[in-house]
Protein backbone atom coordinates (compact mmCIF):
# COMPACT_ATOMS: atom_id res chain seq x y z
CA UNK A 1 0.00 0.00 0.00
CA UNK A 2 1.10 3.54 -0.98
CA UNK A 3 1.54 6.17 1.75
CA UNK A 4 -1.04 8.91 1.06
CA UNK A 5 0.44 12.14 0.06
CA UNK A 6 0.75 14.69 2.56
CA UNK A 7 -0.92 18.07 2.48
CA UNK A 8 0.15 21.13 4.55
CA UNK A 9 -2.98 23.57 5.06
CA UNK A 10 -2.26 26.75 6.65
CA UNK A 11 -5.45 29.28 7.71
CA UNK A 12 -8.32 27.05 8.66
CA UNK A 13 -10.83 29.84 8.94
CA UNK A 14 -14.50 29.70 7.19
CA UNK A 15 -12.90 28.72 4.29
CA UNK A 16 -9.97 27.36 4.93
CA UNK A 17 -11.53 25.05 7.56
CA UNK A 18 -13.94 23.21 4.99
CA UNK A 19 -11.48 23.21 2.37
CA UNK A 20 -8.67 21.64 4.27
CA UNK A 21 -11.77 18.82 6.04
CA UNK A 22 -12.63 17.98 2.07
CA UNK A 23 -8.93 17.16 1.35
CA UNK A 24 -8.82 14.71 4.36
CA UNK A 25 -12.17 13.26 3.18
CA UNK A 26 -10.27 12.85 -0.34
CA UNK A 27 -7.54 10.17 1.53
CA UNK A 28 -4.80 13.43 1.74
CA UNK A 29 -3.06 13.46 4.69
CA UNK A 30 -3.87 17.24 6.10
CA UNK A 31 -1.33 18.85 8.89
CA UNK A 32 -3.23 22.18 9.00
CA UNK A 33 -1.75 25.07 11.34
CA UNK A 34 -4.50 28.17 12.66
CA UNK A 35 -3.16 30.85 15.13
CA UNK A 36 -6.48 30.10 16.41
CA UNK A 37 -6.91 27.42 18.55
CA UNK A 38 -10.69 27.03 17.83
CA UNK A 39 -9.94 26.73 14.24
CA UNK A 40 -7.49 24.06 14.55
CA UNK A 41 -9.45 22.15 17.28
CA UNK A 42 -12.89 22.44 14.58
CA UNK A 43 -9.84 20.89 11.87
CA UNK A 44 -8.88 18.38 13.85
CA UNK A 45 -12.75 17.34 14.77
CA UNK A 46 -13.15 16.65 10.93
CA UNK A 47 -10.75 14.60 10.44
CA UNK A 48 -7.41 16.56 10.02
CA UNK A 49 -4.16 16.85 12.14
CA UNK A 50 -3.50 19.79 13.89
CA UNK A 51 0.24 20.96 13.63
CA UNK A 52 2.26 23.02 16.16
CA UNK A 53 3.62 25.34 13.84
CA UNK A 54 3.07 26.83 9.54
CA UNK A 55 6.80 25.12 9.19
CA UNK A 56 5.69 22.19 11.29
CA UNK A 57 2.39 22.10 8.54
CA UNK A 58 4.90 22.11 5.62
CA UNK A 59 7.56 19.83 6.64
CA UNK A 60 7.63 16.61 4.16
CA UNK A 61 4.41 17.99 2.48
CA UNK A 62 4.34 17.32 -1.32
CA UNK A 63 2.36 20.66 -1.97
CA UNK A 64 1.27 23.07 1.48
CA UNK A 65 -1.80 26.03 0.46
CA UNK A 66 -2.51 28.95 2.46
CA UNK A 67 -5.41 30.42 2.86
CA UNK A 68 -4.65 33.61 5.13
CA UNK A 69 -6.69 37.07 5.24
CA UNK A 70 -5.03 38.97 3.07
CA UNK A 71 -0.33 39.43 1.70
CA UNK A 72 0.31 41.05 4.68
CA UNK A 73 -0.34 37.56 6.81
CA UNK A 74 0.92 35.17 3.76
CA UNK A 75 4.31 37.16 3.73
CA UNK A 76 4.57 36.85 7.19
CA UNK A 77 4.43 33.13 6.84
CA UNK A 78 6.40 32.42 3.94
CA UNK A 79 9.35 34.36 5.03
CA UNK A 80 9.93 32.68 8.45
CA UNK A 81 12.83 30.68 8.00
CA UNK A 82 11.53 27.81 9.79
CA UNK A 83 9.03 28.00 6.60
CA UNK A 84 11.23 28.08 4.24
CA UNK A 85 13.42 25.13 5.18
CA UNK A 86 10.41 23.11 5.75
CA UNK A 87 9.14 23.64 2.01
CA UNK A 88 12.61 22.63 0.69
CA UNK A 89 12.23 19.27 2.93
CA UNK A 90 9.21 18.51 0.82
CA UNK A 91 10.30 19.72 -2.66
CA UNK A 92 6.92 21.18 -1.56
CA UNK A 93 4.70 22.80 -4.12
CA UNK A 94 3.68 26.55 -1.97
CA UNK A 95 -0.25 27.31 -3.29
CA UNK A 96 -1.48 30.85 -2.09
CA UNK A 97 -5.40 30.07 -2.37
CA UNK A 98 -5.80 33.56 -0.13
CA UNK A 99 -7.10 36.65 -1.86
CA UNK A 100 -3.62 38.35 -2.23
CA UNK A 101 -2.35 41.13 -3.80
CA UNK A 102 -0.66 40.36 -7.81
CA UNK A 103 2.50 42.38 -7.14
CA UNK A 104 2.96 41.03 -3.69
CA UNK A 105 2.20 37.72 -5.29
CA UNK A 106 4.92 38.05 -8.40
CA UNK A 107 7.37 39.55 -5.52
CA UNK A 108 6.92 36.61 -3.51
CA UNK A 109 7.11 34.28 -6.19
CA UNK A 110 10.86 35.66 -6.88
CA UNK A 111 11.77 35.11 -3.20
CA UNK A 112 10.76 31.50 -3.30
CA UNK A 113 12.53 30.56 -6.80
CA UNK A 114 15.73 31.33 -5.57
CA UNK A 115 15.16 28.49 -3.43
CA UNK A 116 13.22 26.28 -6.23
CA UNK A 117 10.29 26.27 -4.54
CA UNK A 118 7.42 26.28 -6.99
CA UNK A 119 4.74 28.98 -6.36
CA UNK A 120 0.87 28.94 -7.52
CA UNK A 121 -1.64 31.40 -7.01
CA UNK A 122 -5.35 29.61 -6.46
CA UNK A 123 -7.83 31.92 -5.15
CA UNK A 124 -11.38 31.20 -4.96
CA UNK A 125 -15.05 32.71 -5.46
CA UNK A 126 -18.08 30.77 -4.12
CA UNK A 127 -18.10 31.33 -0.57
CA UNK A 128 -18.24 28.97 2.40
CA UNK A 129 -21.41 27.01 0.66
CA UNK A 130 -19.18 26.05 -1.94
CA UNK A 131 -15.94 25.44 0.00
CA UNK A 132 -18.10 23.02 2.15
CA UNK A 133 -19.54 21.57 -0.89
CA UNK A 134 -16.17 21.49 -3.01
CA UNK A 135 -18.04 23.90 -5.79
CA UNK A 136 -15.59 26.70 -5.79
CA UNK A 137 -14.75 28.71 -8.99
CA UNK A 138 -10.70 28.07 -8.81
CA UNK A 139 -8.44 30.69 -10.14
CA UNK A 140 -5.37 29.17 -11.17
CA UNK A 141 -2.15 31.96 -11.89
CA UNK A 142 1.05 30.01 -12.26
CA UNK A 143 3.24 27.77 -14.83
CA UNK A 144 2.38 25.44 -16.34
CA UNK A 145 4.61 22.32 -15.04
CA UNK A 146 3.59 24.18 -11.15
CA UNK A 147 0.24 23.83 -11.79
CA UNK A 148 0.16 19.88 -12.79
CA UNK A 149 1.73 19.34 -9.72
CA UNK A 150 -1.00 20.43 -7.62
CA UNK A 151 -4.30 20.12 -10.18
CA UNK A 152 -5.21 16.52 -8.04
CA UNK A 153 -5.42 18.46 -5.42
CA UNK A 154 -7.35 20.98 -6.24
CA UNK A 155 -9.94 19.72 -8.47
CA UNK A 156 -11.18 18.61 -4.94
CA UNK A 157 -11.75 21.68 -4.09
CA UNK A 158 -13.67 22.94 -7.31
CA UNK A 159 -13.36 23.52 -10.76
CA UNK A 160 -10.23 25.00 -11.93
CA UNK A 161 -9.88 28.05 -14.23
CA UNK A 162 -6.49 28.74 -15.23
CA UNK A 163 -6.17 32.68 -15.43
CA UNK A 164 -2.28 32.89 -16.65
CA UNK A 165 0.47 33.42 -15.15
CA UNK A 166 1.95 33.50 -11.55
CA UNK A 167 -0.61 36.29 -10.03
CA UNK A 168 -2.91 36.11 -12.47
CA UNK A 169 -5.24 34.53 -10.40
CA UNK A 170 -4.75 37.08 -7.83
CA UNK A 171 -5.86 39.71 -9.66
CA UNK A 172 -8.88 38.18 -11.75
CA UNK A 173 -9.89 37.23 -7.79
CA UNK A 174 -9.83 41.18 -7.00
CA UNK A 175 -11.22 42.77 -10.06
CA UNK A 176 -13.81 39.87 -9.81
CA UNK A 177 -14.81 41.19 -6.42
CA UNK A 178 -14.51 44.86 -7.11
CA UNK A 179 -17.66 43.99 -9.24
CA UNK A 180 -19.60 41.68 -6.62
CA UNK A 181 -19.51 44.28 -4.06
CA UNK A 182 -20.91 46.98 -6.67
CA UNK A 183 -23.36 45.30 -7.32
CA UNK A 184 -23.95 43.99 -4.41
CA UNK A 185 -24.10 47.76 -3.46
CA UNK A 186 -26.28 49.50 -6.15
CA UNK A 187 -28.47 46.29 -5.69
CA UNK A 188 -29.20 46.87 -2.00
CA UNK A 189 -30.18 50.79 -2.61
CA UNK A 190 -32.44 50.09 -5.48
CA UNK A 191 -34.39 47.65 -3.40
CA UNK A 192 -34.38 50.00 -0.44
CA UNK A 193 -35.88 52.68 -2.65
CA UNK A 194 -37.90 50.03 -3.84
CA UNK A 195 -39.39 49.27 -0.58
CA UNK A 196 -39.71 52.53 0.09
CA UNK A 197 -42.12 52.86 -2.79
CA UNK A 198 -44.17 50.07 -1.44
CA UNK A 199 -43.04 47.58 -3.67
CA UNK A 200 -42.41 43.67 -1.92
CA UNK A 201 -38.74 43.04 -1.90
CA UNK A 202 -39.41 39.09 -2.82
CA UNK A 203 -41.37 40.60 -5.45
CA UNK A 204 -38.60 42.85 -6.93
CA UNK A 205 -35.87 39.74 -6.81
CA UNK A 206 -38.66 37.57 -8.64
CA UNK A 207 -38.51 40.66 -11.40
CA UNK A 208 -34.82 41.02 -10.94
CA UNK A 209 -33.48 37.79 -11.33
CA UNK A 210 -35.75 37.32 -14.63
CA UNK A 211 -34.19 40.86 -16.08
CA UNK A 212 -31.48 42.61 -16.78
CA UNK A 213 -30.79 43.51 -12.94
CA UNK A 214 -29.80 39.95 -12.22
CA UNK A 215 -26.39 38.95 -10.42
CA UNK A 216 -24.74 37.10 -7.45
CA UNK A 217 -26.52 39.75 -5.20
CA UNK A 218 -30.44 39.17 -6.67
CA UNK A 219 -30.06 35.32 -7.02
CA UNK A 220 -28.11 33.97 -3.81
CA UNK A 221 -27.48 37.41 -1.16
CA UNK A 222 -30.53 39.15 -1.01
CA UNK A 223 -32.62 35.97 -0.87
CA UNK A 224 -30.62 33.46 1.47
CA UNK A 225 -28.66 36.37 3.95
CA UNK A 226 -30.09 39.29 3.61
CA UNK A 227 -33.81 38.52 3.52
CA UNK A 228 -33.82 36.27 6.49
CA UNK A 229 -31.65 38.70 8.15
CA UNK A 230 -29.37 36.07 9.06
CA UNK A 231 -25.98 38.28 8.16
CA UNK A 232 -24.30 35.06 7.99
CA UNK A 233 -22.63 34.37 4.82
CA UNK A 234 -19.51 33.53 6.43
CA UNK A 235 -17.35 36.65 4.44
CA UNK A 236 -16.47 39.35 6.48
CA UNK A 237 -16.75 42.70 5.60
CA UNK A 238 -13.09 43.86 6.50
CA UNK A 239 -12.32 41.17 3.61
CA UNK A 240 -14.30 42.51 0.88
CA UNK A 241 -13.46 46.24 1.46
CA UNK A 242 -9.40 44.55 1.58
CA UNK A 243 -10.11 43.06 -2.26
CA UNK A 244 -12.02 45.81 -3.52
CA UNK A 245 -9.09 48.09 -2.69
CA UNK A 246 -6.71 45.40 -4.34
CA UNK A 247 -8.88 46.09 -7.27
CA UNK A 248 -9.06 49.79 -7.61
CA UNK A 249 -5.50 50.26 -6.75
CA UNK A 250 -4.46 47.26 -9.53
CA UNK A 251 -6.62 49.21 -11.91
CA UNK A 252 -5.22 52.90 -10.86
CA UNK A 253 -1.43 51.35 -11.23
CA UNK A 254 -2.30 50.30 -14.96
CA UNK A 255 -3.79 53.58 -15.71
CA UNK A 256 -6.91 52.11 -16.43
CA UNK A 257 -9.03 53.70 -13.45
CA UNK A 258 -11.69 52.55 -11.65
CA UNK A 259 -13.74 55.38 -11.12
CA UNK A 260 -17.14 54.05 -9.53
CA UNK A 261 -14.58 51.33 -7.66
CA UNK A 262 -13.26 53.79 -5.83
CA UNK A 263 -16.62 55.51 -4.53
CA UNK A 264 -17.98 51.74 -3.99
CA UNK A 265 -14.94 51.02 -1.89
CA UNK A 266 -15.11 54.77 -0.01
CA UNK A 267 -18.97 53.15 1.08
CA UNK A 268 -18.36 49.82 1.91
CA UNK A 269 -15.21 51.19 4.29
CA UNK A 270 -17.62 53.68 5.53
CA UNK A 271 -19.72 50.91 6.68
CA UNK A 272 -16.77 48.79 7.54
CA UNK A 273 -15.73 51.56 10.39
CA UNK A 274 -18.92 52.01 11.73
CA UNK A 275 -19.90 48.34 11.81
CA UNK A 276 -18.01 45.84 14.29
CA UNK A 277 -14.67 43.83 13.60
CA UNK A 278 -16.76 40.99 12.79
CA UNK A 279 -19.41 42.28 10.66
CA UNK A 280 -20.56 40.19 7.14
CA UNK A 281 -20.14 41.63 3.88
CA UNK A 282 -23.95 41.27 3.40
CA UNK A 283 -24.39 43.54 6.42
CA UNK A 284 -23.80 46.63 3.78
CA UNK A 285 -27.69 46.42 3.23
CA UNK A 286 -28.63 46.48 6.69
CA UNK A 287 -26.39 49.61 7.20
CA UNK A 288 -27.57 51.59 4.05
CA UNK A 289 -31.01 51.11 5.47
CA UNK A 290 -29.43 52.57 8.88
CA UNK A 291 -25.88 54.07 8.08
CA UNK A 292 -26.00 55.25 11.80
CA UNK A 293 -26.14 51.42 13.25
CA UNK A 294 -23.42 50.41 14.86
CA UNK A 295 -24.35 46.76 16.72
CA UNK A 296 -24.74 43.27 15.19
CA UNK A 297 -27.81 42.20 14.03
CA UNK A 298 -28.14 39.30 16.94
CA UNK A 299 -26.05 37.75 19.55
CA UNK A 300 -25.16 34.90 17.22
CA UNK A 301 -23.30 36.61 15.31
CA UNK A 302 -20.18 37.72 17.69
CA UNK A 303 -17.11 37.00 16.50
CA UNK A 304 -17.71 35.78 12.92
CA UNK A 305 -14.72 36.51 10.68
P1 LIG B 1 -11.08 33.82 8.12
O1 LIG B 1 -10.73 35.07 8.84
O2 LIG B 1 -12.30 33.07 8.50
O3 LIG B 1 -9.84 32.79 8.16
C1 LIG B 1 -8.50 33.17 8.15
C2 LIG B 1 -7.78 32.28 9.14
O4 LIG B 1 -6.38 32.57 9.11
C3 LIG B 1 -8.26 32.50 10.60
O5 LIG B 1 -8.69 31.26 11.14
C4 LIG B 1 -7.02 33.04 11.30
O6 LIG B 1 -6.91 32.63 12.66
C5 LIG B 1 -5.91 32.44 10.44
N1 LIG B 1 -4.64 33.14 10.56
C6 LIG B 1 -4.40 34.48 10.63
N2 LIG B 1 -3.07 34.70 10.73
C7 LIG B 1 -2.46 33.49 10.71
C8 LIG B 1 -1.10 33.07 10.76
N3 LIG B 1 -0.10 33.95 10.85
N4 LIG B 1 -0.84 31.74 10.73
C9 LIG B 1 -1.85 30.83 10.65
N5 LIG B 1 -3.16 31.17 10.59
C10 LIG B 1 -3.45 32.49 10.62
O7 LIG B 1 -11.12 34.23 6.56
P2 LIG B 1 -11.79 33.40 5.37
O8 LIG B 1 -13.17 33.93 5.15
O9 LIG B 1 -11.53 31.95 5.55
O10 LIG B 1 -10.91 33.98 4.16
C11 LIG B 1 -9.59 33.53 3.89
C12 LIG B 1 -9.15 34.14 2.57
O11 LIG B 1 -10.07 33.72 1.54
C13 LIG B 1 -9.18 35.67 2.54
O12 LIG B 1 -8.13 36.15 1.75
C14 LIG B 1 -10.54 35.99 1.92
O13 LIG B 1 -10.53 37.27 1.29
C15 LIG B 1 -10.67 34.85 0.92
N6 LIG B 1 -12.04 34.43 0.56
C16 LIG B 1 -13.03 34.32 1.48
C17 LIG B 1 -14.30 33.90 1.08
C18 LIG B 1 -15.46 33.73 2.06
O14 LIG B 1 -16.61 33.60 1.61
N7 LIG B 1 -15.23 33.73 3.37
C19 LIG B 1 -14.54 33.57 -0.25
C20 LIG B 1 -13.48 33.65 -1.17
C21 LIG B 1 -12.24 34.08 -0.75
Amino acid sequence: MTMPETVGFVGLGNMGGPMAGRLADAGYRVRGFDVSDAAAAAFERRGGTAAASAAAAADGASAVILMLPDSAVVESVVTDPAFLAALRTGASVLVDMSTSEPGRTRALAGLLSQQGTAFVDAPVSGGVVRAVSGELAVMVGGADADVARVENILGHLGKIYRAGPIGAGHAVKALNNLMSATHLLVTSEAILAGERFGLDPDVMLAIFNASSGRSGSTENKWPNYIRPETYDSGFGMRLMVKDMRIAVALAGELEQPSRLGAQAVALWAEAAAALPPGADHTEIARWLRDPGLSGEPDADQEGRA
